[in-house]
């Protein structure tokens, strides 16, 4: 059996998280070690991999969420980046499909 990834132990509340918003199909908070004054994480409560096993329905709604995550962190006019990490060449460490919502700094234009 797949053993639950550190997102979902959060989603659960096994694992305590800084919540900055929620609904039924997703849940946003602050990431542990902010690359950024504005880091936030925001998923799927229900698991899935990677961006590539998102329907298009879902994320509809999860643009949605996304923006309105953007609205409460204030950072909807003063600009921000939205990352997400897909597979090993891209680093990706926790395989439960997340964004990455960082802003409130002049972000380096460099992708690496
Ligand atoms: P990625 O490399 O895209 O998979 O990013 C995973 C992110 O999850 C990293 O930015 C971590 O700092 C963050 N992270 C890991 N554990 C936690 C946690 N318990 N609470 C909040 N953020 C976390």
């Amino acid at each position: 059996m797949r053993e639950k990834t550190i997102f979902e132990k959060i989603v659960d509340k096994e694992i305590p998280s800084k919540v900055v918003l929620e609904d039924s199909d997703f849940l946003a908070f602050h990431d542990i070690a902010p690359k950024a004054p504005v880091h936030v994480l925001i998923i799927p409560k229900k698991w899935i991999k990677d961006f590539n096993g998102i329907d298009s329905e879902l994320m509809g709604k999860m643009s949605e969420f996304i923006l309105k995550v953007a609205d409460v962190t204030g950072v909807k006019e003063s600009g921000y980046r939205l990352v997400t990490n897909i597979g090993p060449d891209s680093g990706q460490e926790v395989p439960h499909l997340h964004f990455h919502l960082l802003g409130k700094k002049k972000l380096d234009a460099n992708f690496g």
